[in-house]
């Protein structure tokens, strides 16, 4: 029996189609957010990708920023619970999560069963979100892919002291017209990121093991600063984005069991 997890985030689209409960059959990512274009493209791609039709699901759930617009979904919850669900399966020993979206951050405490327990979040700035470094790689020309690359090759941090992004933004550009190194400036961005975050995660409480989850956890540079910052390793799984689409469908999946 098969089950889809939709997750309609503010910056991308994601999709998880799960089978029995514990099988990943298929997973599709689509760079455009909450609105139902980004949503419908990525369920549709999903569903084409093993020749599906919405009558092959038993259940559906949606989460994410833009869950309520999505209306052939049978349910919808929301993604704190699911990044806790989806995470806990993927890594059973997590027992503290920074989810580092688009648009926001959080960080979360899961209890030893695996759900969610506390959480802090800070969704009222820019700064320490992955919206920050999309404006940072957009300054210093490179792809927001590009930036853990670039951010091995630094040899020490560039210091950005602003935490707005605004101001920030100036002080990338004043450092790139004094020739200091792009590598080194990455870093420092990164820096600026992880300890953003890192206030937000010591306020929410560090029990091991932790973990990141979101689309900027696949940014080895922003997990270098932030396992740096909380002085701990930071477990980072490849469906690291992909946690809250999974979430979903594992709880369609519960919902469909008590159905039976
Ligand atoms: P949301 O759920 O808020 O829409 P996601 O958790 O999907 O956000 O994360 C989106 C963010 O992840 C974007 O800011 C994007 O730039 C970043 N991101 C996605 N893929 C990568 C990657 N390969 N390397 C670095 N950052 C990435």
């Amino acid at each position: 029996m098969l089950t889809m997890g939709l997750d309609i985030g503010s910056t991308a689209c994601k999709c998880i189609i799960l089978e029995d409960g514990k099988n990943i059959l298929g997973r599709a990512v689509v760079s455009s957010g909450a609105g139902t274009v980004g949503a419908q493209k990525v369920y549709d791609e999903a569903l084409a990708m093993h020749s599906l039709k919405r009558e092959d699901l038993g259940r559906l759930m949606v989460t994410g920023y833009g869950r309520f617009s999505f209306e052939t979904a049978d349910n919808q919850k929301s993604e704190l619970s699911c990044h806790a669900k989806g995470i806990a399966f993927l890594m059973p020993t997590v027992r503290t999560i920074i989810d580092i979206g688009g648009q926001d951050a959080k960080a979360l405490r899961l209890n030893a069963k695996g759900m969610l327990d506390s959480f802090v979040m800070n969704d009222k700035c820019a700064a320490g979100t992955g919206k920050f470094l999309e404006v940072m790689a957009g300054r210093l020309n490179v792809q927001t892919e590009e930036l853990g690359d670039w951010d091995a090759k630094a040899t020490e941090e560039a210091s950005i002291s602003s935490t707005c992004t605004v101001f920030a933004e100036s002080e990338v550009i004043s450092k790139l017209s004094m020739n200091v190194n792009l590598a080194n400036l990455v870093a420092g961005i990164h820096r600026s990121v992880a300890k953003r975050v890192a206030v937000l995660a010591y306020r929410n409480g560090i029990v091991k093991d932790v973990a990141m989850s979101g689309g900027v956890a696949l940014n080895k540079g922003v997990v270098r600063a932030l396992g740096e910052e909380l002085k701990t390793e930071i477990l980072v799984h490849a469906d690291c984005q992909l946690a809250g689409a999974l979430g979903a469908a594992l709880f369609a999946w519960e919902e469909l069991c008590k159905q039976a």
